[in-house]
């Protein structure tokens, strides 16, 4: 499947496609929007380094009560988004506009397929 370049909607929209049916099958009462807005996962790293899973109702509540940032539920500094890397599991920070790297920092697995081959 070739993930496009918004490559966070991509994958949060695949990703929903795969959870979203399996909870839908579960559930009578909670369609895909609800899941989307209130059951989707994700996934942050603080500045400290803690990472952390909200579901996207507590992210936005959080995000609420903080002026728009999420805090860290350990140590309370800003957080921001990451994506948990394919191949070792650790979160990656996202990058540009909200894209994951080319290129796990941690395991330097290649998680993004759209990457320019490297050279
Ligand atoms: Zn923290
Ligand atoms: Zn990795």
């Amino acid at each position: 499947m070739a993930i496009p370049n918004g490559v966070k909607v991509g994958v949060l929209a695949a990703a929903l496609v795969a959870a979203g049916f399996l909870f839908w099958k579960n559930s009578k009462s909670t369609d895909a929007n609800s899941f989307l807005l209130n059951e989707a996962q994700q996934f942050f790293t603080c500045s400290q380094g803690h990472d952390f899973v909200l579901t996207a109702a507590e992210s936005r509540a959080n995000a609420q009560q903080n002026s728009g940032i999420i805090l860290c539920p350990q140590c309370s500094s800003a957080s921001s988004e990451a994506h948990p890397c394919p191949a070792c599991k650790k979160l990656m920070p996202l990058v540009g506009h909200g894209n994951i790297p080319d290129v796990c920092p941690f395991c330097k697995a290649k998680v993004n397929p759209q990457a320019p081959a490297p050279k």
